[in-house]
């Protein structure tokens, strides 16, 4: 099992729960851990190893240390509630990931690629939708904006949102018209920034995709020009939908600065933050040096392997966890017969 060292460095002001890279301020407190507990910090930015596992008032929870089958778990079994890992390097983003930069929270709703079927499925992005219903013939099924029965390859009858009986359906055609229609956006070159709400079933709230595979072919839903590999950004807290488009580039810089691909106004986001990078056609995130760094959230309990070190941030704290193995008594043993 070996042990676990422990550095907890805390930013000394508390205005947002951020960590300023670029400070001085900092507070360091090391511990080396061999048994379960929790880490938390109270009000004078002091953080303590607690082995008895129930919260308390009046202190933050950095993050728990469980032992399950001999090896370190960090977090909770079911739910994470403010732990993040910092991006360093290259890191790849999935769908329903979720990135910070500064104060800013992004969900990925999808990434998608006109030529790369596998990943333009529309799965999970509403909660409880696995896949695309569609009906590609003629069926009993019946549109609930056109009324009609209608259909073929090109405009199938869909259903795209929780919604049951006879607002199930609806054409792809009459859909895509619908959603143009009432569709609030904001064209820049390579990001179209969507009010959410226009993006959504009116009845069940559901989002709507930017694209849809049917099993036979991928339909665009947004009437986006030149929709070519893209992420589907959610910003919770503003209420918008960001729909990154790479066009013909393979990296896409964010930041707040003009230089930047895409601008996004937000004080804690550095001049250029981040860049999206794709390769084979995959999707990375880079953090560009920025003062209080990119973040991708936890959302379930992470082993630590044998020797490997984990940075991680909680709030103003950031976190580095190191494995170490205990050494092994048999190679002691040979070295000293040697
Ligand atoms: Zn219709
Ligand atoms: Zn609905």
């Amino acid at each position: 099992m070996g042990e676990l060292i422990v550095t907890i460095t805390t930013w000394d002001k508390p205005n947002y729960e951020l960590f300023d890279g670029e400070s001085q301020n900092y507070r360091i407190q090391e511990y080396l851990i061999n048994e379960p507990g929790i880490f938390c910090r109270n009000g004078e930015n002091e953080t303590f190893f607690d082995q008895n596992l129930s919260r308390k008032d009046g202190v933050r929870t950095l993050f728990n240390v469980r032992i399950d089958d001999g090896q370190f778990v960090i977090g909770d079994k079911d739910k994470i509630e403010d732990l993040w890992i910092q991006s360093k390097n290259e890191q790849q983003i999935r769908q329903n990931d979720v990135i910070k930069l500064g104060k800013k929270v992004l969900k990925v709703l999808s990434i998608s690629n006109e030529n790369n079927l596998h990943l333009t499925h529309y799965q999970n992005v509403a909660s409880q939708i696995e896949n695309v219903e569609a009906s590609l013939f003629e069926s009993s099924n019946m549109c609930r904006i056109c009324l009609g029965h209608t259909c073929n390859t090109s405009n199938p009858l869909l259903s795209l949102c929780r919604c049951c009986g006879s607002t199930k359906y609806v054409h792809y055609d009459c859909l895509k018209t619908w959603l143009f229609g009432k569709m609030q956006a904001k064209q820049t070159q390579y990001c179209t920034e969507i009010n959410a709400k226009s993006v959504r079933c009116e009845i069940c709230q559901s989002f709507y995709p930017s694209i849809v595979y049917t099993g036979t072919s991928v339909l665009a839903l947004y009437n986006l020009e030149n929709l070519k590999y893209h992420v589907v950004l959610e910003d919770i807290e503003n209420q918008t939908i960001l729909v990154l488009n790479f066009k013909d580039l393979t990296t896409l810089t964010v930041g707040r600065g003009h230089e930047s691909n895409v601008k996004i106004s937000e004080i804690t986001i550095s001049r250029t933050h981040l860049a999206f990078v794709v390769r084979n056609e995959k999707l990375y995130i880079e953090d560009k040096n920025s003062k209080f760094g990119t973040l991708i959230k936890l959302q379930k309990a992470r082993r630590i392997e044998k020797n490997e070190t984990l940075f991680l941030q909680s709030g103003r704290s950031r976190i580095m966890i190191k494995h170490k193995a205990k050494p092994k008594r048999c190679a002691l043993l040979c070295n000293f017969l040697e």
